[in-house]
């Protein structure tokens, strides 16, 4: 069936009017919370290396900064709109709060398919985005890092050029970094070892644990990948993995290094050894126990939900499922892990990264890993708290819990002026 049309904006503020409504927010709260504080526009002019110039859009929201400074990524897709980053940008706010980081919510986004472009061409369209925007980031305002399709070495450019601009190094405006410029170890991994620590708490809840569960994962990247690979450590069996260019599935298990190893050679996990050719849509429908949406919003939807069957369903994705399919996981009592909470661990470790470069004084990665566990699990147990005292599921727990601890700190601080 065909995916039924959609707006992550939109999206983003029917979860929030549904919370709203169940918590009784005041509505002068709830008005404020509904628009982004800022939206800037920016145009990206940048040399291609035929000597033409093409003129990217790129986007820098900022949805809240009541309890910090705005934290979020910045994603380069052909399909990037105004409205999918005011909707991350808004996920941000509540991610940091359910985790209870000391941020709000931004998210930045440049429309265009790296893919198609040389890294010159990258660098110079980062660079320019990055001499744009830098009248609304900064290490006290807004603070970027790595989404869909940016990584260490973009961050790295958006920092030389923030610093160049200042005339002095300044680390902390970005986070995600190479290691050799100030970089948190435990950073690239983060996401997918957060994700993975919200799954074990799940599967305890269960009364269960990880060996031989059946796992599918969509979306072979930083998330996707090293949470195929920390289930497999943990004893889980990856039975189907995919990405853009579609899937691949074995009932006895796919070795996740391998399965990266053959994307590596060949761009795509497609046509690993020993494996079948399944589509992303099947994958999702496939035979397992936990599902890992890891790729793009909207995936799951109202009809294909019906046909999911596994039981625990983690986001590692921002969005992945629509309300409609929230519907049908809760009527099912699918365990699904809300995003703000499962993929809060690249987030998490971002703030230590922050810290670190604030402070000049780096962790071991023990000692990173150590205070993630920590932070993600506590956030965990008060979601699952809040759900069982609320008789609800965990997306809505886990908004409670954050829109709550935001619409408290607006009211301390009152309305300016
Ligand atoms: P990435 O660019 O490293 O990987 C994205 C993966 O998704 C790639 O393997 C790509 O081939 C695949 N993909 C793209 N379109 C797809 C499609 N239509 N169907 C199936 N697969 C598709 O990105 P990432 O950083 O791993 O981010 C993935 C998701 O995780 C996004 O929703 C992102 O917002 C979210 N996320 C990432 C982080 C992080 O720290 N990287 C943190 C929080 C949330």
């Amino acid at each position: 069936m065909a995916k039924v049309k959609f707006n992550p904006w939109e999206m983003a503020l029917e979860q929030l009017d549904a919370v709203a409504g169940k918590m009784k927010l005041d509505p002068d709260i709830h008005a404020i919370l509904r628009k982004p504080r800022r939206a800037l526009i920016v145009s990206i002019p940048t040399k291609m290396d035929d000597g033409s110039v093409k003129v990217f859009e790129g986007y820098r929201v900022q949805h809240s900064s009541t309890r910090g400074p705005c934290k979020g990524g910045i994603r380069y897709h052909q399909d990037v709109t105004l409205d999918e980053v005011k909707a991350l940008a808004m996920w941000m706010t509540w991610k940091c709060s359910v985790v209870n980081i000391p941020y709000g919510g931004g998210k930045g986004g440049v429309v265009c398919n790296p893919k198609e472009m040389s890294q010159g061409e990258i660098e110079r369209m980062t660079r320019r985005f990055a001499s744009e925007i830098n009248v609304i980031i900064g290490p006290e305002k807004d603070i970027p890092a790595p989404d869909v399709n940016t990584n260490p070495q973009t961050m790295a450019w958006i920092m030389d050029t923030y610093s160049m601009n200042k005339g002095y190094c300044v680390p902390h405006v970005i986070t995600g970094k190479p290691l050799e410029i100030g970089g948190s170890l435990g950073r690239n991994v983060a996401t997918a070892q957060g994700c993975f620590y919200t799954i074990q708490a799940a599967v305890k809840k269960m009364r269960t644990t990880l060996k031989n569960k059946k796992v599918a994962v969509q979306g072979y990247g930083n998330a996707g990948f090293f949470a195929a690979k920390f289930l497999h450590d943990a004893g889980a069996k990856v039975v189907a993995v995919s990405d853009s260019k579609g899937g691949i599935y074995n009932a006895k298990g796919i070795n996740p290094e391998t399965a990266m190893e053959h994307k590596r050679k060949t761009t795509t996990v497609v046509g690993l050894k020993g494996t079948s050719k399944i589509t992303n849509e099947e994958l999702l429908e496939c035979n397992c126990d936990i599902l890992v949406p890891a790729a793009l919003e909207n995936v799951i939807q109202a009809d294909n939900a019906r046909r999911v069957k596994a039981k625990i369903i983690a986001e590692a994705a921002n969005g992945p499922t629509t309300p409609e399919a929230d519907a049908v996981f809760r009527a099912k009592k699918t365990i699904c892990i809300p995003d703000i909470l499962a993929n809060a661990g690249g987030v998490t470790v971002s703030y230590f990264e922050w810290v670190q470069g604030l402070q000049g004084f780096f962790w071991t990665e023990k000692e990173v890993f150590h205070h993630l566990k920590g932070i993600m699990g506590r956030a965990f147990e008060d979601t699952w708290d809040t759900a069982k005292r609320e008789k609800c599921d965990l997306r809505t727990a886990a908004y409670i819990l954050a829109v709550s601890r935001v619409a408290e700190a607006t009211k301390l601080r009152g309305i300016y002026p």
